[in-house]
């Protein structure tokens, strides 16, 4: 049998790889699926079902999507230093 990962020949009774120890028996995730970009926030139960390749674009968009939250953030902070409150609001 060979392995998927590695595509090393094994002997065909073994369960996992004998250079990589990956389990021979479990199929490899696809890379014909579809990936949206909300899968992102799923749970680690379901992505580990996931290909390699589709992790790598779900972390880049949870990447930017945190790049975008700090830029926000930080143009708030910055932005509240610039905010008069009329005294008739102050007690
Ligand atoms: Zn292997």
């Amino acid at each position: 049998m060979i392995c998927s990962y590695c595509q090393t020949e094994n002997n065909k009774f073994a369960s996992e790889c004998n250079f990589c120890k990956a389990p021979l028996k479990v199929e490899r995730p696809s890379l014909n699926r579809e990936v949206m970009e909300e899968d992102y926030e799923k749970p680690f139960p379901i992505l580990i079902n996931y290909h390699t390749y589709h992790l790598l674009l779900l972390l880049r968009k949870a990447r930017e999507e945190r790049t975008r939250c700090y830029h926000l953030m930080r143009g708030v902070q910055k932005g509240s230093k610039w905010i008069e409150i009329a005294s008739e609001f102050v007690c």
